[in-house]
């Protein structure tokens, strides 16, 4: 029996597990929390997600998330310029929920996992794992799905991320109703290259600002004068920082029978701030290409790279029309073009429910630019 090994419980590695634990084979999972554990993170699940999980998971979803919203809210700074309502569904979650549930249900299905150890030293060449509580483990297949900090990214390619182009998010719970909108609203010209948001929860309202880290040199004094912006105080508690990858994926996921899935693949559309249904999809896109490569005999990243592409096409259209929403080239025209069209609000909630691909909404914004920039250019 080959020895497979993902180190990391987010909803890349739960879900790489499920799809090798379904198909017999024995997984073992280490993770450096013990769980639950939280992992900061805005909680939003879209229509995609809620498609790979029930894929992958095959549990009721229901159970996945505690709050349904229906409509979405766009501002610019802290004035609501344009929304739509009873138009589509977002689901809302806590992490600290989410990912145990998940783990819960792979540890269900055989999942042997190592919690609360760190991996501390990785032979690519042995195929041999060192975890910090003196444990030795040798894999034949190994996953990476250790977040944007991966240290197996590191190990493959030198480091984790590339700085000049990674995200970086603040966020904080704020007791439930400090928000008088109920829906999750979206923020933009709070921050350089990025936006702010507001997911109303079960229990606290989730507030944050995510920009290109290079170009947000004073992220908290933003944070600070976004949050004031809204309801007129700054935020006086412990404001917590996490790295997100905006739209800097891996070409190559990998190499040979290492691969590295969701953030430690840096798979999140730059466009929306998306990442959990993508971690889903490349976990269980990850383990099929093992299952493919056991009976094959080439390397897991050679079948790996085939469904990964057809990830890194969706990100790269996210990557190219994130470049007209944010720089600051195109962004004063979408700023004006915003409250005006209803349309440009629905696609992009179309989007993330897959109700639209990535192309087809490219085309669309590109029809949608060109009529208002011709109308706009004629009544100025
Ligand atoms: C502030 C913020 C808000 C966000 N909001 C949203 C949102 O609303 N919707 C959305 O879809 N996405 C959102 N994202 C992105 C989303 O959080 C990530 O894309 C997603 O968590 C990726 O899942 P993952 O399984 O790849 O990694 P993670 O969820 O980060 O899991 C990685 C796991 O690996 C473990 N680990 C790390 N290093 C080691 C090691 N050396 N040894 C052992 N274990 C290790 C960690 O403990 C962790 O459990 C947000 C991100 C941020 C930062």
């Amino acid at each position: 029996m080959k020895s497979i090994i993902i180190i990391g419980g987010g909803p890349a590695g739960t879900s790489a597990a499920i799809v090798l634990l379904k198909q017999g084979f024995d997984v073992t999972l280490v993770d450096k929390s013990s769980f639950p554990r939280d992992k900061l993170c805005g909680g939003l699940l879209t229509g995609r997600a809620k498609r790979v999980y029930q894929e992958v998971f095959e549990t009721d979803f229901e159970q996945s998330f505690e709050t349904l919203a229906t409509g979405a809210g766009v501002f610019n700074g802290s004035k609501l310029v344009n929304e739509v309502n009873q138009s589509s569904e977002w689901f809302l979650t806590k992490r600290f929920d989410f990912d145990y549930f998940l783990l819960k249900r792979a540890q269900e299905q055989g999942l042997k996992t190592y919690l609360n150890d760190k991996v501390a030293k990785l032979d690519l060449k042995t195929k041999t794992l060192n975890l910090k509580s003196g444990t030795s483990l040798t894999y034949d297949y190994l996953i990476g799905a250790d977040g944007v900090n991966s240290f197996v990214a590191k190990q493959l390619f030198g480091s984790s991320f590339d700085q000049n182009k990674i995200g970086f998010a603040l966020e904080v719970e704020l007791p439930k109703g400090t928000h008088n909108y109920a829906q999750p609203s979206i923020h933009f010209n709070v921050v350089n290259w990025g936006y702010g948001w507001v997911f109303p929860k079960k229990h606290s309202d989730t507030f944050g600002i995510v920009g290109l880290h290079r170009l947000n040199a004073k992220l908290k004094d933003q944070f600070q004068e976004f949050h004031k912006g809204l309801y007129g105080t700054h935020y006086e508690g412990r404001i917590k920082g996490h790295y997100i990858p905006f739209g800097d994926f891996r070409k190559v996921p990998g190499r040979e029978n290492v691969l590295l899935a969701g953030d430690a693949a840096g798979l999140v559309d730059a466009l929306t701030g998306e990442g959990i249904a993508f971690a889903m999809e490349s976990g269980a896109f990850a383990a099929q290409a093992i299952i493919q490569s056991i009976s094959s005999g080439k390397d897991a990243l050679y079948h790996y790279k085939e469904s990964y592409q057809t990830l890194a096409k969706e990100l790269r259209i996210a990557n190219r029309l994130a470049y007209f929403l944010y720089s600051s080239r195109f962004n004063r025209i979408f700023l004006k073009i915003l409250p005006r069209s209803k349309p440009l609000l629905q696609m992009h909630l179309d989007l993330m429910n897959e109700k639209m691909t990535y192309s087809q909404f490219q085309n669309s914004l590109i029809r949608l630019a060109l009529r208002k920039t011709f109308r706009i250019r004629k009544t100025s």
